[in-house]
């Protein structure tokens, strides 16, 4: 393979080519330095410099504003599943989850080990399918967890949910960050595995408001609180370098493509060429309802495996890579984050509609 494919993996997934060449330079020898970017200290000038202008830029992208941390941490935003009621809960608390598919189920799995975990609503009943409207939120829930965007159901929440009257609301975002305007007022926290729409695996952004950070629990190693990475501008230990340089990068490419407002209109237009040949398809449609349905990850079947497994046979060997959908829906998934180009989409639906005419 000698040119770049489309690439349609859920992630980790495609990142701008003008980041990848910007990358490709400085591993050799970063700014004049002499000296690669992986091989800075993370104490030294040359990496202080990325870690503060990666910060003021995230801050930029989604006009963050002063009361909120932007703070980088590692093992996943699946490891967040475990940090966020590590931090926030007592035995006796509650918090809120809305269930909205595999991801989630894995983030209230782990609340019973620091206290008790209210499902407020779930789509569960219907593998997933829909973004559920009506909520029945506990008494006094510490904090309301959602999934913004539910990467293996191809669903995702068009607005905010309403949560109670200062109760904070806390985003897993891993498969939707920065693809759309975020306000980010309305959280306590927003988290995202970078993986998918900010750079390379190995780094977790969490913008987190203050008064989470302060009001956390103290007896818990210093690694896990969230009040470490912000007393130390994520750099009490030795923080994931490499990664926080790309998402960098993703944030300036971001600012320069129009920011947040162009990303959204981008990706709307993208997802949009794809469901209206899915409702107008005679061999293909999409699995989510239509008032649910993901601008990141469109999910797809044509009502028999052999077909599917052919149609992904055929699309492979055409250039199309990564649209094996996830095992626990099956068919076809098409991952069009940020950096996925609208040409992709375009011939990707060309591909489908000749598929569907020799079908
Ligand atoms: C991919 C994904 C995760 C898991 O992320 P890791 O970084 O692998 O832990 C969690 N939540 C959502 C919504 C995801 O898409």
């Amino acid at each position: 393979m000698s040119e770049r494919i489309f690439n349609f993996s859920a992630g980790p997934a495609i990142l701008p080519v003008e980041v990848l060449e910007e990358a490709r330079e400085s591993l050799l020898n970063f700014q004049g330095t002499g000296i690669g970017i992986m091989e800075h200290s993370h104490r030294g000038k040359a990496f202080s410099g990325v870690l503060a202008q990666t910060i003021a830029d995230c801050r930029k992208v989604a006009q963050i504003p002063d009361d909120y941390q932007v703070l980088f941490m590692q093992g996943g935003a699946s490891s967040q599943f475990f940090t966020i009621p590590m931090n926030l809960l007592s035995s006796d608390d509650t918090a809120d989850y809305l269930v909205t598919g595999s991801w989630s189920k894995k983030a209230v799995a782990q609340v019973k080990r620091f206290g008790t975990a209210h499902k407020a609503a779930s789509s569960e009943d219907r593998n997933f399918c829909y973004i559920p409207t009506e909520t029945n939120y506990s008494e006094a829930p510490k904090y309301v967890h959602m999934t913004s965007n539910n990467t293996i159901f191809g669903t995702q929440f068009a607005t905010e949910p309403s949560v109670p009257h200062g109760v904070p609301l806390i985003c897993d975002a891993s498969s939707d960050i920065f693809s759309r305007p975020l306000d980010i007022r309305k959280y306590g926290m927003v988290y995202a595995g970078a993986q998918k729409n900010l750079g390379p695996s190995g780094v977790t952004l969490v913008i987190v408001r203050n008064d989470l950070v302060e009001q956390a629990n103290t007896e818990i190693p210093e690694m896990l609180q969230y009040r470490t990475f912000a007393e130390n501008d994520s750099c009490y230990n030795t923080p994931p370098t490499f990664g926080i340089f790309i998402m960098g990068l993703v944030f300036q490419w971001i600012l320069k493509n129009g920011g947040l407002e162009e990303m959204g209109r981008s990706n709307e237009k993208k997802a949009s060429i794809l469901y209206d040949y899915l409702k107008t398809s005679e061999l293909f449609s999409a699995t989510a309802d239509s008032d649910s349905q993901s601008m990141m990850n469109v999910t797809f079947v044509t009502g028999n495996e052999l077909t599917d497994k052919k149609f992904i046979e055929a699309a492979t060997a055409a250039g199309f890579d990564g649209l094996k959908g996830h095992r626990s829906v099956g068919g076809m998934r098409a991952s069009i984050y940020n950096a996925f180009p609208e040409e992709g989409v375009v011939e990707l639906v060309r591909f489908m509609k000749d598929f569907e005419s020799k079908a």
